[in-house]
């Protein structure tokens, strides 16, 4: 859901006239123009005279021949043109419905309503499943007149009251509408007000019934260029009236909650996942009796190992490690014995080597090392060393074992399987050497 700028929804045929403009003046502007406000500008503040302010005046008796600076009027709120729709959020709590877009330099680019704002949010998105009815205590201000009610006698009602528009029904049923443009008319033309609102009002009210959805109701709002909604039961009987406003503040408030609840939602998926992976990764890339490496990790890390050995032109080396005599420890102590020496000898193997290097399970007694950075005699260094720490160390019930390892250093452009070839000569030379030895490819 893409959200616009303000400056791409604000209306720009903006009307205003300027604080010394007499009342009557700014109420020509808005008849000519059809609107129902005029902005009054009063050096740097912007103000707003509306439909409903001129009909307060009316009623105070005052000379409309006076200047706008006479009259209270009310600051209207500014956004930059180049904010987006969504910060006019805050302003949807303001009576003021109007906002003013202003340009960087504090120029007015434009005004906008809830109408703009609506209009361009996507309504597919919003309340599909919220209908008016689970809402309709949002519903406010509903002014019900009588169809034979005097204009002149609910007039003050709806100053009081700053109704902008009063619902003319007959049996509760909506029969016409009549709003303060309207009045705003009346006056103009000097029209008797003590008739019946029948006579003024505008007919018929279209209603839309309480089961529609919210997004059914904007639409209907949107479509038809109206500020508000007649909510009816399924008899047509009248049972709120919701504001255009209204709407939106609802539509805005549950977006922002399913938008909220969504990304929470999708942040427990991707750790769900993330775990999940890490979990498989692991199970896919150890051996389950060692913990060590398992053989396709092996191969995974040879090749980034070895592509950084050419890249930075290093050498590296390869160890075959194989327990001596372990049938014999099977033999002797039994399979599950048997186990705990390979345990044993991975958790020496990966407490002597350096913190670079690689040890991996390749199969049965045994084990693979790769050692970045390391030429021969390094290898050899290291490979002795291991040696040492198997032959020494002390297993339970099995004692002392130890192994047989074989050496080669890689070299450039060949196969992983080349070097593993060589260094498995070196370990059956080793073994055939006397075992517990360290052999290597130049020994061969
Ligand atoms: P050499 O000194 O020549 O290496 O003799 P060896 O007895 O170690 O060699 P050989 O390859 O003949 O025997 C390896 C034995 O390791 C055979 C097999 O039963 C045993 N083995 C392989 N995998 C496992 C395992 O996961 N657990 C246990 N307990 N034994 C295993
Ligand atoms: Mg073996
Ligand atoms: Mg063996």
């Amino acid at each position: 859901m893409k959200f616009p700028l303000i400056r791409e929804v604000a209306s720009t045929d903006i009307i205003h006239v300027d604080i010394e403009d007499s009342i009557s003046k700014a109420m020509d502007v808005m008849i000519k123009h059809n609107h129902r406000n005029v902005i009054v500008k009063d050096d740097d503040v912007y103000k707003i005279l509306t439909v409903t302010d001129v009909l307060k005046i009316q009623n105070d008796d005052f000379d409309l021949n006076l200047p706008l600076k006479n009259l209270l009027l009310e600051k209207i709120p500014t956004i930059r043109a180049d904010a987006n729709v969504l910060e006019t959020m805050e302003y949807l709590n303001n009576p003021m419905e109007y906002i003013c877009a202003i340009n960087s330099d504090n120029t007015p680019y434009g005004l906008i309503t809830h109408t703009d704002i609506t209009s361009h949010i996507d309504p597919h998105t919003l309340m599909d499943n919220y209908r008016l009815i689970d809402f309709l205590k949002i519903g406010r201000k509903m002014k019900i007149v009588s169809k034979d009610a005097l204009i002149s006698s609910i007039l003050p009602e709806i100053i009081d009251g700053s109704f902008d528009h009063v619902l003319v029904v007959n049996d509760m049923k909506p029969v016409g509408i009549l709003t303060t443009k309207d009045l705003m008319l009346l006056i103009k033309q000097k029209e008797r007000l003590n008739v019946k609102v029948s006579k003024f009002m505008s007919s018929p009210v279209e209603s839309i019934d309480r089961n529609a959805s919210i997004k059914e109701a904007l639409e209907f709002i949107n479509k038809k260029h109206y500020k508000r909604v007649v909510v009816v039961d399924e008899e047509g009987k009248i049972i709120s009236v919701i504001s255009q406003k209204d709407l939106i503040s609802l539509t805005y408030s549950k977006w922002a909650t399913l938008v909220k609840e969504y990304q929470e939602e999708l942040r427990e998926i991707n750790s769900m996942l993330t775990s999940k992976t890490i979990e498989y990764e692991t199970i896919a890339s150890t051996d389950n009796l060692t913990g060590l490496y398992n053989r396709y990790k092996f191969s995974e890390l040879y090749t980034s190992s070895y592509a950084s050995m050419i890249q930075r032109h290093n050498s590296m080396s390869l160890v075959l490690i194989d327990i001596d005599n372990f049938k014999k420890i099977n033999d002797t102590h039994g399979h599950n014995i048997g186990d705990k020496v390979l345990v044993e000898v991975a958790r020496i193997l990966l407490e002597a080597l350096r913190n670079i290097d690689i040890v991996a399970r390749w199969g049965g007694e045994e084990f693979i090392v790769l050692l970045p950075t390391a030429d021969l005699d390094k290898a050899i260094t290291i490979a002795e060393n291991l040696r040492k720490e198997i032959e020494l160390s002390e297993i339970d019930i099995v004692g002392h074992i130890s192994v047989s390892l074989g050496v080669a250093v890689v070299k450039e452009g060949e196969e992983m399987s080349d070097v593993i070839h060589r260094a498995d000569k070196a370990l059956y030379l080793a073994k055939n050497s006397g075992k517990n030895c360290v052999k290597t490819e130049e020994d061969v």
